[in-house]
């Protein structure tokens, strides 16, 4: 084999592909259920976006990120996550004009050059919402109830809720001095890594996955909120526990972005091992402004693909019938026939779904064939009869002889008598 997929990236083939479309087609009409209109946007954007909405002291843009000039010499950026370029697409379509709440949904590949392993790859898919133009708490909880309601309806159960509040750029300027200064009493004890974290922003130290034991002895922020984020973090936790929702209290929460303010929240599934977010999502009062916009709070998610599907509760992904099952199977016995044959299956697309063996292999193995595709109906046309074709119910083992001018007039007939899954 000459080439291979580049690292850290996958390949969806069938039949898997169709356990993705029916997860997709979940979060979909759940999206919709919500009032979550779908939005697509350009898979790469202006570097100089994701510099200023993610930040520039995050892994994501320090590390992980896939820049390139183009032909023209502008940086240009794969996007390593979507809420950034939604805001983009929401200011340069001029939705911010219209009053009200808008309500955004997305599926599609982002990108990030990260050391690839279980649940982390360099390629992978995230859904998610952003509900953009309200302070309300209420849009907090929304969104939460989003993506746990297509969770539920893959299925899960018993997922846990991790929820935070990460203030707000008043209470995090006092917060980042006093932890900065906790920072230097540990510094000796942190990552290289954290050292310079710990410098520039020292909220990011809380995305290091090796330096737990000093984590534990920092200050938390949720002890230097100002009033109106304390009340909003109140008002949040009373509505969760309203709507029956449980959740879990982690301080050192603080998502590995810079546009979070107030409430970030992950769901977390037990199986997943080190990477185990489903889940991400929070506030993000300031981004719209920092995108060059008015002052519009919103909040949003972003749930990964490969990481839901890889835990996807017995039985769905195993569900024969997320398969599309081949209706017609068109048997073309001799070259002679091709056109004849051709001419049928067009017929028969009208009807259900159609696959034409053009093997010019014997019969008998296009037959045989057939019953591997479990086709409903086989139709056979061949030489040895110029005017009529066979039609060969696979389900119930008899064979008709069908005029082929009458072909659409029996298929009509008898996709609408049984065969249920035909058009
Ligand atoms: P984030 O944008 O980092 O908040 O991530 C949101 C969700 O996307 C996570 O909870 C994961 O499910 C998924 N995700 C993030 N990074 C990766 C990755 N490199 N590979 C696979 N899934 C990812």
């Amino acid at each position: 084999m000459k080439y291979h997929r580049p690292r850290g990236t996958q390949d969806i083939v069938p039949p898997n592909v169709y356990t993705w479309r029916y997860v997709e087609g979940v979060f979909d009409s759940t999206f919709l259920r919500f009032g979550y209109q779908p939005l697509r946007t350009p898979i790469f954007e202006s570097t100089d976006l994701f510099l200023r909405s993610v930040g520039e002291a995050t892994d994501i843009v320090s590390k992980e990120m896939y820049t390139f000039l183009d032909r023209g010499g502008r940086s240009l950026t794969l996007r390593p996550e979507n809420t950034a370029a939604v805001i983009r697409a929401y200011l340069d379509g001029g939705m911010h004009r219209v009053a009200g709440i808008s309500r955004l949904s997305y599926i599609g590949p982002m990108f990030r050059y990260d050391r690839p392993q279980a649940g982390r790859y360099r390629q992978f898919h995230q859904v998610g919402v952003e509900a953009i133009g309200n302070l309300s708490a209420m849009l907090d909880i929304e969104v939460i109830e989003v993506v746990m309601t297509a969770l539920s309806e893959l299925g899960f159960e018993g997922l846990n809720v991790k929820l935070n509040s990460v203030g707000c750029p008043v209470c995090r300027e006092d917060y980042t001095t006093v932890l900065g200064e906790a920072l230097e009493k540990h510094m000796e004890r942190l990552c290289d890594d954290c050292k310079v974290r710990a410098r520039i922003n020292p909220l990011r130290v809380f995305d290091c996955k090796r330096d737990s034991e000093v984590k534990k002895e920092l200050p938390s922020i949720s002890d230097h909120l100002c009033d109106e984020c304390s009340s909003h973090f109140a008002i949040v936790r009373s509505l969760l526990r309203a709507v029956g929702r449980s959740f879990e209290l982690d301080p050192q929460l603080v998502r590995g972005l810079d546009y979070y303010t107030k409430t970030t929240f992950e769901i977390l599934h037990g199986s997943l091992g080190a990477q185990n977010a489903l889940c991400g999502g929070g506030r993000y009062d300031n981004l719209v402004e920092q995108c060059g916009g008015p002052s519009t709070p919103a909040v949003g998610f972003s749930a990964g693909l490969e990481r839901i599907i890889s835990v996807l509760p017995a039985g769905v992904d195993q569900e024969r019938s997320l398969i599309p099952r081949i209706d017609f199977y068109v048997a073309c016995a001799d070259e002679d026939s091709a056109e004849r044959a051709l001419k049928a299956a067009n017929v028969l697309r009208t009807f259900g779904n159609v696959e034409v063996d053009a093997s010019m292999r014997t019969l008998k193995t296009q037959l045989k064939h057939a019953e591997k595709t479990r086709a409903r109906v086989t139709v056979i046309v061949g030489a040895d009869s110029p005017h009529r074709l066979r039609w060969k119910d696979m389900d119930e083992r008899s064979q008709v002889e069908v005029e082929d001018d009458g072909l659409r007039s029996f298929a009509d007939e008898h996709s609408k008598h049984g065969n249920e899954g035909m058009a």
